[in-house]
């Protein structure tokens, strides 16, 4: 599925999109994803990102990609980086429209000078205590600050001076003058610039006074022709704040924000500050740990962006907040990889099984179709011979009834090859551990000849062992143990201790000699797997994308 085909089913924001355009408010749509480089983008993120790059390609308009970048502290080249990666590989095109919020930070000085000479913003001296207590609460209106009533010739020249440089970070804040006694606090005299001499990953040490996110925000967009800025509830009261700069600054059309909820996934966290604190703390490997939420995470734990893509069309847009399940993002995948992954065999927790009456030294070639349901994918030819490995679980001694596997005496299809039937098994003399099982073969049941569709009691994968390679295989569990982790504070105490298995010793089919990183696989019977970054030519690492079924395997567990 391309950005283009993602179903276009309608919400209230394509609701109020279409009635502008009915009423002629726009001819053009133009939207924006505008993360702050402060960290690594999350799935969370990328539902934004489908939604408005979705919205501009449904309605033929364009979306940009900015970087909110007015605050120095914690933003970083790195971050935007993995952001411009991370919404490229989503499957988005911004064209020639990537910007910089801090590209503006010339013109937004000037607006701030515009909004003083209209006598609507003030330079106040209220120490962060003060401010505060100024500020009132919900039920009781603030107090108007001392200086609120400078002549604007005194805030011009304060404000001058201090982007000068000439007071100390936090001594003088610029306030829009707004309404101190308004039932919404965000309107009660708001900051709109501070002091901090902070360098800035950008612009130096060029300025030591920086815009915050409300007044940078709306004339950013104003500044890009943005008409719809699409952004999460919890901006909802500054909404008004919104609407107030720009009436005072700038003429129509101006944009217009518009909130949707924020999603949540279940077994993990979305807030940037935690997976930093995770990502320093040690917790997970870094931001592209398979385990991460993040679109790094996801793409190298072997999610597909067609998937995540499919996700955020499915989940849709929400004006309350809600808990998504994570296994609804993993169905997705599962669905994807089904369509697209290659077969092939691979074994977990290897048991030998040795076939008495095969001859020794005889090596068959056995037709193997790389897709159950896609001719066009073609087929491929797997070794077999006298000594295979099972996945230890695919024989028990003594298995219930329901048990569609090898038993004592049981009758079962080695996947794409012969019919075997149960006649001995050897164990460790001490532990009594099964260490190897004896079948014999019906040379005349080979898949693929004549007629032959047999079944046994059930069918199983196995790989010869003389060809195997050798693998290490990573399986991955959710990473917190409770749904909603983020509802608590000491989050970190609820990480999942089997949140990863690090199998060794795992083999495959020899076919898999060649698989390169990214390369992605279902072993049959036991789910997908992507070729991590870790493999060399010498060395196989598989990643656990997903197991088959929506029911974590017992192998995992072992
Ligand atoms: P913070 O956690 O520091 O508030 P953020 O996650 O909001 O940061 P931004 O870089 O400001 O990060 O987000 C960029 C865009 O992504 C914003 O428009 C924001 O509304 C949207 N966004 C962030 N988190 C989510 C989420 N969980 N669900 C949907 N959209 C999100
Ligand atoms: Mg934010």
């Amino acid at each position: 599925m391309t950005p283009q085909e993602t179903p276009a089913t309608t919400d209230f924001i394509r609701e109020i999109i279409d009635e502008d355009l009915r009423r002629g408010r726009h001819k053009r749509i133009v939207t924006r994803f505008p993360p702050e480089p402060n960290g690594y983008l999350h799935i969370g993120h990328a539902k934004s990102v489908c939604l408005n790059f979705g919205i501009a390609a449904q309605y033929g308009g364009l979306c940009n990609l900015r970087m909110d970048d007015t605050d120095p502290s914690g933003e970083s080249l790195e971050y935007v980086q993995s952001i411009i990666d991370d919404v490229r590989w989503l499957g988005f095109d911004w064209q020639d429209r990537l910007y910089f919020a801090s590209d503006y930070f010339e013109r937004l000085y000037e607006y701030a000078v515009r909004l003083i000479e209209k006598g609507k913003a003030y330079v106040c001296a209220l120490t962060p205590d003060e401010m505060r207590e100024y500020r009132g609460t919900l039920t009781e209106p603030g107090r108007e600050s001392p200086w609120r009533n400078r002549p604007v010739e005194e805030n011009l020249d304060l404000f001058r001076r201090m982007r000068a440089g000439e007071f100390a970070d936090g001594e003088l804040v610029l306030r829009a003058k707004i309404d101190m006694a308004s039932p919404n606090i965000v309107m009660r005299d708001p900051i709109i610039y501070r002091i901090k001499r902070t360098p800035h990953y950008r612009t130096g040490n060029d300025w030591v006074i920086y815009p915050m996110y409300d007044f940078a925000h709306c004339l950013s967009d104003y500044i890009e022709g943005i008409t719809h800025s699409i952004c999460t509830l919890e901006f909802e009261n500054n909404r008004p704040l919104y609407d107030w700069i720009l009436e005072e600054l700038v003429e129509e059309p101006r944009p217009r924000q518009i909130e949707f909820a924020r999603l949540n996934v279940s077994y993990t966290v979305l807030s940037k500050r935690r997976l930093i604190e995770m990502v320093e703390g040690g917790v997970v490997s870094g931001w592209d740990d398979p385990r991460m939420p993040t679109v790094a995470g996801m793409r190298r734990r072997g999610f597909t962006a067609a998937a995540i893509r499919d996700f955020a069309a499915k989940i849709g847009v929400a004006k309350k907040d809600n808990l998504v399940d994570v296994a609804l993002l993993e169905a997705c995948v599962r669905d994807d990889l089904n369509e697209k992954a290659p077969r092939v065999m691979g074994v977990l927790n290897p048991l030998r099984l040795v076939i008495d009456n095969y001859p020794e030294g005889k090596v068959e070639e056995v037709e193997c179709p790389n897709h159950p349901r896609r001719p066009e994918m073609g087929s491929r030819r797997v070794p077999f011979s006298r000594v295979l490995y099972i996945e230890r679980d695919d024989f028990m001694e003594d298995p219930p009834k329901k048990y569609k596997r090898l038993g004592p005496g049981r009758q079962v299809r080695l996947r794409n090859a012969y019919l075997v039937r149960h006649a001995g098994t050897v164990k460790d003399e001490k532990t009594g551990e099964v260490k190897e099982i004896h079948c014999l073969y019906d040379p005349d049941s080979l898949m693929g000849t004549a007629g032959e569709d047999r079944k046994g009691e059930g069918v199983i994968h196995w790989v010869s062992a003389p060809h195997a390679l050798e693998a290490e295989v990573r399986l991955y569990d959710r990473l917190f143990t409770v749904a909603d982790p983020g509802a608590r504070e000491d989050y970190l105490s609820l990480i999942n201790p089997d949140s990863l298995i690090l199998l060794t010793g795992c083999l495959v089919e020899r076919s898999l000699g060649g698989a390169k990183p990214g390369d992605t696989f279902q072993f049959e019977r036991l789910g997908y797997f992507r070729v991590d970054k870790d493999a060399t030519e010498e060395r196989l690492v598989f990643n656990r994308v997903v197991p088959l079924r929506d029911s974590w395997s017992k192998i995992a567990a072992r």
